[in-house]
């Protein structure tokens, strides 16, 4: 390639103050790949020759934010820099933590302990790359390949193993055979990284555009942290709907859901209750009663143990417990959904419909898409005033009814009552139209 890359101002500015100060610096990693893409990095790491100490004392504004790294983050105006010294891999007995930080002198040694050859290139003064690996290459054929022995390096540090099925799944690029290979044989390995971190990289992975790739071939990397995926794999539906068994079709609802972590996560684990409610009929045909309740209690389990927000669990299980549920595309259904869901998650819920839909056989594919646009065009109308409509949207209070000898349980079934005919039966929202309905009830 050949290419000589102009660095922003205050990256170009942190390596010549360290340079001036007579040390080496190099921007690495991921930034160089992106450049090299023709994408702006989001962020920036550079590595020198200089120790944590000589960092801080080139830069007015730097800490040190890398504890045992070293790593100094220097605060320039608009971007953050991450400046760490050469250091090299040190051995990971716990395959977690390195054991101790080791500092040497020349780039090249810096270079080999980085993952992936497409993340261990920098760039020279010159704003030449430096590239011992040939990552500009494997950049050109994408292809994540490690530097090194694959199996030694995910043995050192089993996050590499989440990173590589990552960088497949974000970058659409291909895993090199011998580090395919690899990820199946230290699979087991997965088990040694921190909870945050998988739940963190698996998200972005399932978010990625090769998500689904990523799924169909990497299955049993996957289910080393969350094991209730296994059965899926291989599992015969036996049903004329299904032209996937039940992994090849979580695969597809994944790849065919909108990008987004919730609805993604609902897809995963959308089915996760099938096998065990697997039930054969006379005809040989294979059905699944009852399984989006158990698909949402084992969803929660597993989100549980990988430690999930809140809000995003609240919002999986939602789905999940209804991805099942038979909408019918008529006013009076798609009101009741409104009301009892409430706009927003009615979207998020057709739009895990229609990707279900799109992991079916091609016809009932078809006839499913089909009730989806009749759904989505019915809440696009029903909603158009916004939101559910809720005691607190009625033209009268809770004085009004007490006025009228409501109390306690009564008084609230009243307004319920309100609500559901004003939303169903078309009753006049005005005070007076609502005190008659109350009286002639
Ligand atoms: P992104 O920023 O998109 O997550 P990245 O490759 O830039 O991708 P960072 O976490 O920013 O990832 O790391 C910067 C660089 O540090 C990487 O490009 C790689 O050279 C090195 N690196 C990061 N994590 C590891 C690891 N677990 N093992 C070896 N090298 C790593
Ligand atoms: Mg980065």
């Amino acid at each position: 390639m050949g290419k000589n890359f102009t660095l922003p101002a205050p990256v170009a500015g942190c390596c010549s103050a360290l340079r001036q100060a007579g040390y080496q610096a190099f921007p690495v990693g991921g930034c160089v790949r992106d450049l090299l893409l023709g994408r702006s990095p989001e962020d920036w790491d550079v590595t020198t020759s200089a120790s944590p100490e000589e960092i801080l004392a080139c830069f007015p504004r730097a800490v040190l934010t890398g504890g045992a790294f070293g790593t100094v983050t220097v605060l320039t105006d608009g971007v953050s820099i991450e400046v760490t010294p050469f250091r090299t891999e040190t051995g990971y007995s716990d395959g977690r933590h390195p054991d101790g930080v080791v500092f040497v002198s020349t780039l090249e040694e810096d270079l080999a302990r980085r993952d992936f050859t497409v993340n261990a290139m920098a760039l020279d003064e010159a704003g030449r790359v430096v590239d011992p690996f040939g990552g500009q290459a494997d950049l050109a054929r994408k292809l994540i390949r490690c530097v090194g022995d694959p199996d030694r390096r995910f043995s050192e540090d089993a996050l590499r193993l989440l990173r590589a099925l990552r960088f497949a799944a974000v970058r659409s690029m291909g895993i090199e055979e011998h580090t395919a290979a690899a990820l199946h044989d230290c699979r087991s390995l997965m088990s040694r990284v921190a909870t945050e971190r998988i739940y963190a990289e698996l998200t972005r992975l399932i978010c990625g555009s090769d998500a689904g790739e990523v799924l169909r071939c990497y299955a049993d990397v996957l289910a080393v942290p969350i094991p209730e995926l296994a059965p899926l794999v291989g599992f015969d539906q036996r049903n004329p709907h299904h032209c996937h068994d039940a992994w090849g079709h979580t695969a597809a609802v994944v790849a065919a859901a909108p990008p987004e972590p919730v609805l993604r996560w609902a897809a995963l684990f959308h089915d996760l209750g099938k096998p065990g409610c697997f039930t054969l009929d006379p005809e040989g045909v294979g059905h699944f009663y009852g399984h989006a309740p158990k698909s949402a209690e084992l969803a929660a389990a597993v989100m549980d143990r990988l430690r999930f927000d809140n809000a995003t669990r609240a919002e999986v299980l939602f789905l999940v417990a209804h991805h099942d549920d038979r909408l019918q595309p008529t006013e009076r259904s798609v009101k009741r959904a409104i009301q009892d869901f409430g706009v927003r998650r009615l979207r998020l819920l057709m739009a895990l419909f229609r990707a279900d839909a799109l992991g079916h056989s091609p016809d009932p594919a078809r006839r499913r898409l089909e009730v989806c646009a009749a759904l989505e065009a019915l809440t696009d109308r029903l909603a158009g005033a916004g939101d559910r409509f809720t005691v607190r949207d009625l033209a009268v209070r809770g004085e009004d009814l007490l006025a009228l000898g409501y109390r306690g349980p009564a008084l609230g079934a009243a307004l319920d009552a309100l609500v559901e005919a004003v939303v169903f039966d078309s009753l006049e929202n005005k005070k007076e139209a609502l005190l008659d309905f109350l009286a002639s009830r």
